[in-house]
């Protein structure tokens, strides 16, 4: 049985990936070691019948990470960028899979997302790839909604905007919307408990208060509560968000794709809690009837579920809301535009940390399990 080290199990997609790995009895199939940056020595869970201990072991000890056959890391890029390299110069030879971007668009790493890319992965396995990367959570949910369309060819290009959850940046990020929520309500509680309230003078208290430095905004440097903000990631040369440059990127290396189709927009972090949504507007190659765009979509993988274009089912089931915690990719507002007969557009929901970020790599895991 193959020893698998865990690392970033207490983050929010970890422990997102070990519910779902309780769920699903992924734990009995492997003896668990757990790793920790901050709380060496202390007691982890115990999670499996083969486990060995709980003890939580350094999570920068490479030593006691080389025993491992499989690495598991939730941790972030920084982690990887410190200790993948070390590891591989110690001769370790196990498998590395990680939620973090940091080896996503390296030569010998295969981004994971099976519905999708099953064959690349397979192939990839038995041509002896070590490093098996989740990909970017909107890129994963994307795919998950329009793999049908890109597999039979039929999108010529794509323009999305997204509107990403708080828990997006991770768990001290969605307290931090969190509590500037609270900051917010706990400073106008009054005026609304007033009949009579005068909503501009609230309006403009909320302001004020938004713009103190009463309002937290350690994490997100900006205020998400009431507000949005419309950068993710790192600035690129071109002007693009990291975040956005990784939608063409990423998409074409997980498709495995010769001719590159072109994906651009802007990538928003909204006030959500959890779960990112995105709009689309798809340049079709061929003219298609939307019924029968919907029949190539629903066919593609039994997780996707279309939403009726009208007002009642959309504000009732296309939300992040409804979404949130299942494995449903959700995408409604299906129809052609006035801008031409090839022109559709979607909007698509999906939770970012099972699709987007902990469900890949669990199905990694258990297809390395399996297969080798
Ligand atoms: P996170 O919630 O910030 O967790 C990262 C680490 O923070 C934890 O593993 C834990 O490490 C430490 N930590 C410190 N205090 C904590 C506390 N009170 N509660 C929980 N953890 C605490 O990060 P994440 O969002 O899971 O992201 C991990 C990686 O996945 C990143 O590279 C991210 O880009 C990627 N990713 C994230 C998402 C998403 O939706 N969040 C989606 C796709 C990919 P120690 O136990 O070592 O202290």
């Amino acid at each position: 049985m193959k020893c698998v080290g865990f690392i970033g199990w207490r983050g929010m997609v970890g422990s997102v990936l070990i519910d779902r790995m309780i769920y699903k009895g992924n734990f009995d199939t492997i003896i668990p070691y757990f790793f920790s940056t901050s709380q060496e020595g202390k007691k982890g869970p115990i999670l499996s019948k083969n486990q060995n201990t709980n003890h939580l072991y350094n999570a920068y000890n490479i030593n006691i990470l080389k025993e491992m056959n499989i690495i598991i890391t939730c941790q972030g890029s920084k982690y990887t960028k410190e200790i993948y390299k070390k590891l591989r110069k110690n001769k370790w030879g196990g498998y590395w899979i990680d939620a973090s971007s940091y080896l996503r668009m390296k030569k010998n790493s295969i981004i994971c997302l099976d519905p999708v890319n099953k064959d690349i992965i397979y192939k990839g396995l038995n041509k002896g790839i070590k490093d098996f990367i989740g990909g970017n959570c909107t890129v994963s949910l994307m795919l998950m909604a329009l793999s049908g369309l890109f597999k039979k060819k039929l999108i010529d290009w794509i323009s999305v905007s997204t509107y990403q959850a708080a828990s997006g940046s991770g768990s001290k990020n969605m307290c931090e919307l969190l509590k500037q929520m609270g900051v917010i309500y706990n400073n106008i509680k009054n005026e609304l408990k007033d009949t009579n309230y005068k909503i501009l003078e609230i309006e403009k208290k909320i302001k004020n208060i938004s713009l103190s430095n009463i309002m937290p905004i350690y994490n997100f440097k900006s205020v998400l509560a009431g507000s949005l903000i419309p950068w993710i990631d790192k600035k690129m040369n071109n002007g693009q968000s990291r975040e956005e440059w990784k939608g063409q990127s990423e998409t074409n290396k997980i498709l495995s794709n010769k001719k590159k189709i072109i994906i651009d927009g802007l990538c928003v972090r909204i006030g959500t809690l959890r779960c990112h949504s995105q709009s689309l507007t798809i340049k079709m190659n061929k003219n298609i009837s939307i019924q029968e765009i919907k029949k190539i979509i629903l066919k593609n993988n039994k997780w996707i579920k279309i939403i009726p274009n009208t007002y009642s089912e959309t504000i009732n089931k296309l939300t992040p809301i409804n979404v949130s915690g299942t494995l449903n990719i959700l995408i409604g507002r299906l129809r052609k535009m006035n801008i031409g007969s090839k022109y559709i557009s979607a909007f698509t929901v999906g939770d970012q940390l099972l699709w987007g970020a902990a469900e890949p790599i669990r199905r990694m895991l258990k297809i390395i399990v399996s297969n080798t």
